[in-house]
């Protein structure tokens, strides 16, 4: 569930303010990764709050605050690409395993029943779309034009508000154009620059900052992120990319671990069994590990230096004391060959077994 960031207090003071007085569509903007998605949503859950906080704050009580938590309000909707959707309703399944909420896993199960009756209506399996569909404009327009549920406001939050073609955005427009009574259009993008500018004018632009550094590092421990320094400085300061960085790090650890068996003991047998192991691994991450590891492999070797893998100072000390600079060099390079390639191997299993039976070869003494 979304709560108030820091970094957003500015902004969120000011819609306390006009809250009365707020226009019918808004536009937030601003750095990706940093949070702006949820903002549009904590705002959204506020307006429509029957008892909310002196501070703005929805109050988690009230009918309305259940429906939002359960996924059900009538009149709160959320219009996103079928590829958002999917990626949260996953993420929301993890978050309620965890925490055991319900909300989370009644989100997922409907993204589930989408793909499931998308996958018997049409003939062939066609990918998750990543553009909002004119459809959902379409279905948007339905539902407003019924009148609201409770008889109070609705709001519609839709992001990114750069995922739609001309079709689709002359469509929102109309609506924009033609407001419904009480209801409130809350967009969200990183890029206001790629929406049709008609729709801009149509809404108030409301620009969501980036945390401080200090801010986002201390954000960034709080949600569990060890060393969110480095992360930080690589993406930008945008700390919700740190964030989803650090879980993907995380899932892959425990394949990441098993690879580096092989590489401290280079073996035949290890490997075979290692790249049955690694199969389903993402296979450019397989080579990236790799590279790195010949990296600090052949930099230690020459220089003594590590500069990826400091943990595995020792092992990687004890191969490099007897490594053949030239052969390693060689295997360096297929594995840059490798890297162009490695978007889809057909097999998995053959793709890390080549790795690693070539890595041995590299690795082989005399
Ligand atoms: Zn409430």
């Amino acid at each position: 569930m979304d709560s108030l960031l820091p970094w957003h207090a500015a902004a969120w003071q000011e819609f306390v303010d006009q809250r009365e007085r707020l226009p019918h569509a808004m536009l937030f903007h601003g750095q990706a990764g940093t949070g702006k998605v949820g903002f549009a949503r904590y705002l959204g859950r506020s307006l429509l709050c029957q008892t909310p906080a002196p501070a703005g704050f929805p109050c988690g009580q009230c009918a309305s605050c259940a429906w939002i938590a359960a996924g059900n309000h009538p009149d709160f909707m959320l219009i996103r690409p079928e590829a958002v959707q999917l990626a949260e309703g996953s993420a929301a399944e993890e978050e309620s395993a965890e925490s055991a909420g319900s909300g989370g896993a009644r989100d997922a199960r409907e993204a589930g029943d989408a793909v499931a009756s998308e996958g018997e209506g049409a003939r062939t399996r066609r990918a998750p779309s990543k553009e909002i569909r004119i459809e959902q404009i379409r279905a948007l327009g339905g539902a407003l034009n019924l009148g609201s549920h409770a008889g109070g406001r609705r709001v519609a939050v839709l992001y990114p508000a750069d995922a739609m073609n001309v079709y689709t955005a002359n469509a929102l427009l109309k609506m924009l154009e033609e407001p419904p009574p009480r209801t409130v259009f809350l967009l969200v993008t990183d890029a206001p620059d790629r929406l049709l500018p008609t729709i801009v004018s149509r809404c108030r632009r409301v620009a969501l900052g980036t945390p401080s550094a200090e801010t986002a590092l201390a954000w960034l421990r709080a949600q569990g992120v060890l060393h969110p320094e480095a992360g930080l400085a690589e993406y930008g300061g945008a700390p919700f990319a740190v964030l989803r960085a650090a879980k993907a790090e995380a899932d892959t650890e425990p394949a990441r671990a098993a690879l580096f068996g092989v590489l401290a003991k280079p073996d035949v047998g290890a490997s075979l069994a290692a790249a049955e192991r690694l199969a389903k691994t993402d296979a450019g991450l397989v080579v990236g590990w790799i590279q790195r590891w010949m990296h600090d492999c052949l930099g230690y070797n020459l220089a003594r230096r590590i500069r990826y893998y400091p943990s595995q100072t020792d092992t990687i000390a004890r191969l490099a004391a007897s490594l053949d600079v030239m052969r390693c060099m060689a295997y360096s390079r297929t594995l840059v060959a490798e890297n162009r390639v490695v978007d889809h191997p057909l097999n998995g299993r053959l793709f890390v077994e080549n790795l690693l039976l070539g890595y041995c070869r590299a690795m082989q003494r005399g």
